[in-house]
């Protein structure tokens, strides 16, 4: 295989390439054959079989193990949490086509489906059952049968692991998940495995799971894989140490524990600037796929050296990134990657985050604004703070700047691909992203750098697999914001 060329889903369901059989591919290839339907534990077997002692966090694992990736699950289908609302979903989808084409029939079927489902057919009880289940997790936009009839518009739902097919099923199995995250799981939760489900919860922080390990860049090591998939379900981690710094390694030497949560949160270590860069290289790499050569990205810029007013040219402040070319108005845009953590190294809730999506994201950015001063007042240079959690979820500013290269790169593609290049894209640069982040915080949940080195990043993808990308992905209803 070339290596920057990226295999298709089709490719590699038919077995053409040479990829290796490891923890990441076996991962995608149980997805992408729905092996989940008939093994639905099939991936926790990946993980190596229940310890001495680990009973609850076995189950307590198997129930987050079962939410899709964007609610903090590992996205395996839960057939029969979600069962009344793929029935629901069927009836809802099915409706419409009828009424188009057999008017009479739709009519008595909203009729049944409205009316008193004890004297209805069996069909119709069990759709009429499944939607008081729908009604009892609390889903308030759920459409009446008549609305359903006359083609109510579906809300647009990006497609993810364990959500289903697009049409009502996503919205109705969405709905589902969240009431049962929202009020059965998350409150059942210490605030410290709350804090950190909530950190893996969010728009594309589970994208390394569905991520093609095509290249070295979107590729998870089988050991990495292996703890980023423990942490993720909050199970104890393989060999880690008791105490931090232990055989004359730099650490504060505090109590460790086998969760990973000090050593992914103590500065003393001297791992957390390394796992910055890892972050740092993937944007970097995103950065110039999307500017390409009209455009210019620059690593480990000195702030002294932007259009930044007021800066001494003594000063030693550096931006991660700056990126040139990206914008209308010809801004540079100043970039600042920051990974944090939403538990102290003693293994707490910084102040909110187990009651807040993105706390620790908030008090990132306050910091930045506080040390970059000189970027919030305006001009030819803007500051871009682009922060993560530990757990994968994305501030709010690194969707804008992420929709914004998109935005750059599928200009340079032709017109009537540009919808299905922007889903290639997004695909493949969230892919990137998200392995870059897992890849940085389970290199330091052992309390040793365990990442291995990284080969170069190809310069250049060809359109036609980004396409194959978005192919798999199935199509998307959302338009490019
Ligand atoms: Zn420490």
């Amino acid at each position: 295989m070339q290596p920057n060329a990226i295999p298709t889903a089709r490719m590699i369901a038919h077995g053409h390439t040479e990829l290796r059989a490891d923890l990441h591919c076996a991962r995608f290839l149980l997805a992408l054959c729905f092996f989940f339907w008939c093994f639905p534990a099939s991936e926790l077997r990946l993980l190596g079989g229940e310890g001495p002692g680990e009973e609850a966090a076995w189950t307590a694992a198997r129930l987050g193990a079962f939410l899709p990736p964007s609610l903090g699950g590992l996205g395996l289908l839960a057939a029969e949490r979600v069962a009344p609302a793929a029935y629901w979903a069927a009836w809802a989808d099915a409706l419409p086509v009828l009424r188009q084409r057999f008017p009479d029939v739709a009519q008595q079927l909203v009729r049944a489906l409205e009316g008193d489902a004890v004297a209805a057919p069996p069909c119709v009880r069990a759709a009429a059952a499944a939607t008081e289940r729908l009604d009892a997790a609390g889903w308030e936009e759920r459409p009446h049968w008549a609305a359903c009839a006359d083609g109510a518009q579906v809300p647009a739902t990006d497609g993810e692991l364990g959500l289903g097919g697009p049409g009502w099923q996503r919205r109705a199995v969405l709905a589902l998940h969240t009431s049962f995250r929202e009020r059965e799981l998350l409150p059942a939760m210490a605030p410290d495995a709350r804090a950190l489900f909530r950190s893996q919860s969010g728009q594309h922080a589970g994208m390394w799971l569905a991520a093609i390990p095509a290249d070295a860049a979107a590729t998870l090591a089988p050991d990495l894989m292996h703890i980023a998939l423990r942490r993720r379900l909050r199970l104890p981690l393989p060999l880690t140490a008791l105490h931090c710094g232990g055989d004359g390694a730099p650490g504060c030497h505090g109590q460790a524990d086998a969760l990973g949560d000090h050593f992914v949160a103590c500065p003393r270590t001297g791992l957390l600037p390394r796992r910055g860069f890892v972050l740092e290289r993937a944007w970097v790499q995103v950065a110039r796929e999307a500017v390409g050569a009209e455009g210019r990205v620059v690593p480990q810029q000195w702030l002294a050296r932007t259009t930044a007013p007021g800066v001494a040219p003594a000063d030693r402040r550096r931006l991660d990134l700056v990126v040139y070319g990206a914008t209308p108005g010809g801004e540079a845009l100043c970039c600042d990657a920051t990974l944090v953590s939403p538990l102290t190294r003693a293994g707490r809730p910084v102040p909110g985050a187990d009651v807040r999506d993105g706390a620790a994201l908030a008090a990132a950015r306050r910091r930045k604004h506080a040390r970059y001063p000189e970027l919030l007042r305006g001009g030819p240079q803007r500051l871009v703070v682009l922060a993560a959690e530990v757990g994968g979820r994305w501030g709010e500013e690194c969707q804008r700047f992420v929709r914004q290269l998109l935005r750059l790169r599928v200009q340079r593609a032709p017109a009537t691909l540009r919808a299905t290049a922007a889903q290639g894209w997004a695909r493949r640069w969230w892919g990137l992203l998200s392995v870059a982040v897992q890849r940085a915080v389970a290199s330091t949940a052992l309390g040793v750098w365990t990442m291995p080195a990284l080969p170069g990043s190809p310069d250049g993808v060809p359109l036609a697999d980004v396409l194959e990308l978005a192919d798999f992905a199935g199509p998307s209803r959302l338009p490019l914001r």
